[in-house]
């Protein structure tokens, strides 16, 4: 038996940063990897981070395990943090009040995905999700994973680089009711392209509608505007239409990976916003059923971070800066890279659209196969390159580069 397990694909944007890894060419490029990196091309601390960990070196006095979905403190700061935006956003307020939120710590935002799956799985009555078409790489795996069965909803128009609205809407309305719809909260990986507030309106119609069950993927909160409490609105609605009672539940999946830059320390949290306080307490046994057989609990250093900067104003203040610094830069070499992109035989005007880490060029994947070949410019072939890998020092060879690809 053992002998005829397949060899499996490598998976595909690791796979690049090994080919980098290999390249000689001093001028190589990485922009597979969406991890932050700073105008050396290296990667960083948040400054914020670094001294909540100082108190923490100071202060902990233990590493003992903590609760299955976390610590209490934990749970409130960031449901607080999310829903409440310190006591700002009356609908969330609310929904905490009369304690229909469950927030749980989970292994970052790919955990919280799995988590959501596998309760989706045992409790949902809709066994299947819609997702955009495309979506972050990892997401069908997740969810077909945990035995739900996935389908996608258009969403983006590859001729025409901009986001397909009116198919979009055509395929919410033709899915199946009652289905579970994949929404990403914004900074859509991989395309950057997001709804307006006006083109939410009419998708939630949608869900209102066909009692959709939205689950909302947040893994750039912050990334699109520069600050966290701004890059809420589809959250915000979601509680106002969940008060009204016009949207029975939701669930939000969220991430400190790059927000926080807490990548590997994996620190991230789901909740679940239930129809009354008596359910949510139901819910919030049964996400404890299902994570104690599977791993027991949450790691202990991210989410002691987190709780740090949430529990001090001053170390708050400096954490929202060090972000909007972080999506300042990325903004620069967006537009920088636009400024230096020939325009005579292509029309780069998506680029300005598009917020978060990553551009969706458009390019094709022999496009992207030259790049690398010719340029040492390693991107995924999609199109999809992370900017985070392009600075002041680059910026002008990865522009010769692409202008030169789409020449021909
Ligand atoms: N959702 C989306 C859309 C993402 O882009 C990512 C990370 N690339 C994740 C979820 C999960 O990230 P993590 O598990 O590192 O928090």
């Amino acid at each position: 038996k053992w002998n005829e397990i397949p060899l499996a694909p490598p998976d595909k944007i690791l796979g690049i940063s090994e080919a980098f890894q290999k390249d000689t060419n001093s001028k190589k490029i990485n922009l597979g990897v969406g991890a932050y990196r700073d105008n050396s091309g290296k990667p960083i601390v948040f400054p914020s981070v670094k001294k909540a960990e100082t108190v923490l070196l100071e202060k902990e006095t233990d590493k003992e395990y903590t609760g299955i979905i976390g610590s209490k403190k934990y749970q409130d700061s960031v449901r607080n943090f999310i829903f409440n935006n310190s006591g700002k956003d009356a609908s969330g307020a609310q929904l905490i009040k009369e304690g229909r939120i469950v927030t749980a710590q989970t292994i970052s935002g790919t955990g919280s995905l799995r988590v959501i799956a596998d309760f989706l799985k045992r409790f949902n009555s809709a066994q299947n999700i819609i997702v955009p078409k495309p979506t972050w790489a990892n997401h069908v795996a997740v969810f077909t994973d945990a035995g739900l069965s996935a389908d996608f909803y258009a969403y983006y128009d590859k001729e025409n680089n901009d986001l397909d609205f009116a198919n979009l809407k055509k395929s919410i309305s033709d899915a199946a009711d009652e289905s579970v719809i994949l929404l990403h909260a914004c900074c859509h990986n991989p395309t950057g392209m997001d709804l307006t507030p006006e083109q939410w309106e009419e998708v939630l119609a949608i869900i209102e509608q066909k009692k959709l069950f939205p689950l909302v993927d947040m893994a750039y909160q912050g990334f699109a505007s520069g600050s966290p409490y701004k890059d809420i609105g589809l959250i915000r609605r979601l509680n106002e239409l969940v008060q009204e009672g016009k949207i029975p539940t939701y669930a939000l999946c969220q991430s400190f990976a790059k927000n926080m830059g807490l990548y590997g320390e994996r620190t991230g949290s789901i909740s679940i916003i239930a129809e009354s306080g008596s359910q949510a307490k139901a819910i919030e046994s049964q996400l404890k059923k299902l994570i104690r057989p599977m791993y027991s609990n949450p790691p202990i250093h991210g989410s002691r971070i987190v709780e740090t900067i949430f529990s001090d104003e001053n170390l708050l203040s400096e954490w929202l800066a060090d972000l909007d610094s972080v999506v300042g830069r990325l903004n620069v070499v967006r537009d920088k890279l636009y400024q230096k992109l020939d325009k005579t035989n292509y029309n780069w005007d998506h680029l300005l659209k598009q917020r978060g880490m990553f551009i969706y060029t458009g390019l094709s994947a022999e496009q992207v196969i030259e790049l690398r070949e010719k340029y040492s410019v390693y991107a995924t072939e999609d199109g999809r390159f992370s900017i985070s890998g392009v600075n002041e020092h680059n910026v002008d060879y990865l522009a010769d580069a692409i202008n030169q690809v789409i020449k021909k």
